[in-house]
């Protein structure tokens, strides 16, 4: 950590040669662009968080990022040493290495050391009413639950923020964890941070490719959505209960089924609305793509099919790749939708017609 006394650097020094902001920029083209921009963004919102505080940027940033230095070591010390923010596991980031998502844990992270309003102060001004940006992690987190709850329960107190908070997080970890392919498991870490590209998160006035609802957000094409509503139904009649958003935003098993299923279920029907929202995207965007486009009466047909088929296809692929987890002597031979041949290999249960 750089120690005190600080002086507070104009813009024009941090962009001068040398500095953590003329590092990256000569990292630009050299890197691929998410990443860049991803390293890009958490330094400058670094940077102007500080400024706008008045505090923190060390006179000796010029000594510290020296010019002729590698790269990745000046602009990792750049972003992580004046907040003296360590990765939780392992050692530190290095920039080429810098993911989406370790630049938002980065980011989430500077946020809330940066923003001068605490976590409590804000949290109470929610709820009074007094909406604020989301910044950081536990405003972003709290947001979620709110939205998947439908209720502001989690905002009522400082325990019940922590708890869901902590909730979600642990969520996303036993997500993380099913030994699966990554890739099925992008959706729902972008759903909790609300990092999917949605028309009302662009600010666009693109109507939803399946039903022509204006302006839909996460909440319209994770749940309301008829395609999506379709899918709910066939899972509500092989579980025999009436599942609602927090069953599949939080992960939240009914009972009678098996919390290890439940996470596969839960990773597989957001990767499956997320494959519908990308695909009624390429329908309300026809100049795009090279498919033709069904008219607009059947769209919604095809899309509730595509959720369906690609939803049991991924259910079909997991059990393919590991028929035998440690817990499958757990589950049953009734157990709905993953159930288990003898308690010794999984199969897939087929929707119902
Ligand atoms: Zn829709």
């Amino acid at each position: 950590m750089i120690k005190p006394p600080y002086t507070l650097p104009s813009y024009a020094d941090l962009n001068a040669p040398g500095t953590a902001l003329h590092a990256l920029n000569k990292l630009r083209g050299c890197l691929p662009a998410p990443v860049f921009m991803g390293a890009w963004h958490v330094v400058h919102s670094a940077f102007e968080a500080y400024r706008h505080n008045n505090i923190n940027i060390p006179a000796n940033v010029n000594e510290i990022i020296q010019p002729n230095s590698n790269r990745v070591t000046a602009s990792q010390k750049a972003m992580l040493a004046p907040v003296g923010w360590t990765r939780p596991t392992g050692g530190p980031i290095r920039l080429t290495k810098l993911s989406v998502k370790s630049a938002t844990d980065l980011l989430l992270s500077l946020q809330e050391q940066t923003e001068w309003r605490g976590n409590e102060e804000r949290r109470q001004m929610r709820l009074n009413g007094n909406v604020q940006p989301v910044k950081g992690r536990r405003d972003r987190l709290l947001q979620y639950v709110a939205l998947a709850e439908g209720t502001e329960n989690c905002y009522q107190s400082a325990e019940n923020a922590d708890a869901a908070t902590k909730a979600v997080c642990s969520m996303l970890r036993r997500a993380h964890r099913i030994r699966w392919n990554n890739k099925y498991k992008g959706p729902l870490w972008r759903l909790v941070y609300n990092g999917l590209p949605t028309a009302a998160r662009l600010h666009k006035d693109d109507p939803c490719g399946c039903c022509g609802t204006d302006r839909p957000d996460i909440k319209h094409h994770f749940w309301d959505c008829p395609a999506v509503q379709n899918l709910v139904a066939r899972i509500n009649t092989l579980t025999n209960a009436q599942i609602t958003r927090d069953n599949i935003w939080l992960a939240r098993p009914m009972a009678g089924i098996s919390s290890s299923v439940w996470s596969v279920v839960c990773v597989a029907v957001v990767a499956a609305l997320d494959s519908a929202r990308k695909l009624a995207y390429v329908y309300t965007h026809p100049k795009k793509s090279s498919t033709p486009i069904p008219p607009f009466a059947e769209r919604q047909q095809l899309i509730t099919r595509h959720v369906i088929t690609y939803f049991w296809e991924l259910l079909a692929d997991y059990v393919t790749v590991h028929p035998s987890p440690p817990w499958v002597k757990d589950i049953p031979p009734t157990h709905p939708l993953i159930s288990s041949l003898d308690y010794s290999t999984l199969r897939v249960v087929p929707p119902p017609t």
